[in-house]
């Protein structure tokens, strides 16, 4: 059975379980207080392993995959006008997606659907967070120019990454800083070095994906003992929340992928959307199917040569390109994370705080690998940047797996998109070109 439908029915079986403990627990309470404290003596550290597995990557796959991303984009200028069209695109779709993705979650508001002695259960059983997190001080002091010099350059690069605590992630956006300032200076090298670094940042995010594996591997049973237990000891309210949260990511992203891109097919393209999307139906089918852009890339670049008719010189660049860097389902289901965890932990998040957000989720999209599962880790480190507990990933962790399908058609068809519209203004400018 494929690890997809695995992880599914471990949510089933928890859900399930939780529900007849709870149910056994009204008649018969003593049976309840037992299971909750299996729950903390057994289920909680098995849980814990799992998550321990994701969070012991962040630091490493964060400088690894954006210094490489930084490093690979220095041979890129000399492709001049391609190149800047395409980037202006990648970032404006991903903000957008985070703003819609954002703006759903505020007005859903998920995560208050929870009564505050069910909040306060969470918050004790993770940890109520760690509140010096860089953003949440800054909201507190008002963002001024020193906070955010702070908040990207601490004087003790290593000490600000490693942590306050044994407890705490650590910032990650001192880290990306650096990451980019490690990549940009590695464009400097000649060439040979260069491929060294750029061999060993890429062996690094490789071996720090294969983690990602391993833990992945654990999921069918990691996620029933994480669900069982916090519905066991919080109630139903979780599921409720829950459910609302999976609801709000679904229609954001459809918002996205058919009403953003459509409007993009039907501007810039000047294409029929409804046309497009039956051209590209295989590629969706794919995406969705793998959760996987890497796995797409192939029936994408098929797709955009002989169904769509793209100049493959045009999508031979901007697809492979794309499905590393360009990835709008993601940046908002991790905006979408944040701030239902946020909610959910009762941490709140401010209109300041949510505009770094946007950023910070656009750049952590970058960073994903393209692999089902990808911005797990990512998002643990996001979490721990807005002082919210990364253990909150354990809450969403049951239905990650079906918004990873939405999440991954959102990133390729948008990354297909991208490509038309670079397509067209290359064919229009090249048709000017002679006149002018
Ligand atoms: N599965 C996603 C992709 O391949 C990445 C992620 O958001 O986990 O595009």
């Amino acid at each position: 059975m494929p690890l997809a439908n695995r992880i599914l029915r471990g949510l089933v079986v928890g859900v399930v379980a939780a529900l007849l403990t709870l149910g056994i627990g009204h008649f018969h309470p003593p049976t309840l207080d037992f299971m909750r404290k299996v729950s903390s003596a057994v289920f909680d550290p098995f849980g814990q392993v799992f998550l321990r597995l994701l969070f012991f990557v962040v630091i490493p796959l964060v400088f690894a995959s954006l210094a490489s991303g930084v490093a690979q984009l220095g041979r890129l200028e000399r492709l001049g006008p391609l190149a800047a069209r395409t980037f202006v695109l990648f970032f404006l779709n991903m903000i957008i997606a985070v703003g819609i993705g954002l703006a759903m979650m505020n007005t859903l508001r998920p995560g208050l659907h929870m009564d505050p002695q069910a909040t306060g259960q969470l918050i004790a059983q993770y940890g109520s967070g760690d509140h010096k997190a860089v953003p949440a001080r800054a909201a507190q002091q008002q963002v001024s120019l020193s906070t955010l010099v702070d908040m990207f350059m601490p004087r003790n690069l290593v000490g600000a990454v490693a942590g306050h605590s044994r407890d705490a992630l650590g910032d990650v956006l001192p880290l990306i800083l650096f990451a980019i300032l490690f990549g940009a200076a590695a464009t400097q090298l000649n060439a040979e070095r260069r491929k060294l670094v750029l061999d060993g940042l890429d062996t690094l995010a490789e071996i720090m994906t294969r983690i990602v594996h391993f833990a992945l591997l654990l999921a069918p049973f990691a996620v029933p003992a994480m669900i069982y237990s916090v519905i066991v000891k919080v109630g139903l309210d979780v599921l409720l929340a829950l459910s609302l949260f999976v609801i709000g990511c679904a229609v954001a992203l459809t918002l996205h992928l058919f009403g953003t891109m459509s409007l993009w097919i039907r501007y810039l393209v000047r294409a029929r959307p409804l046309e497009f999307f039956g051209l590209i139906r295989p590629v969706l089918v794919t995406a969705f199917s793998t959760s996987s852009s890497n796995a797409t890339l192939p029936t994408a670049l098929a797709s955009a040569s002989e169904d769509l008719k793209l100049a493959p010189s045009t999508s031979g660049f901007v697809l492979p390109l794309g499905s590393t860097m360009n990835m709008s389902g993601t940046a908002l289901y991790e905006g979408c994370v944040v701030l239902f965890a946020a909610q959910v932990f009762g941490v709140d998040l401010s209109l300041g705080q949510q505009a770094i957000l946007m950023l910070l989720a656009v750049l952590s999209a970058v960073a994903v690998a393209g692999i089902p599962g990808g911005s797990l880790p990512l998002i643990a480190g996001l979490l721990a940047t807005f002082g919210v507990p990364p253990e909150g990933i354990g809450i969403i962790i049951g239905v990650d797996r079906v918004l990873d399908m939405m999440r991954t058609t959102v990133n390729v068809g948008s990354d297909v998109v991208t490509a038309a519209v670079v397509d067209r203004q290359m064919k229009d400018s090249a048709a000017r070109a002679p006149a002018g």
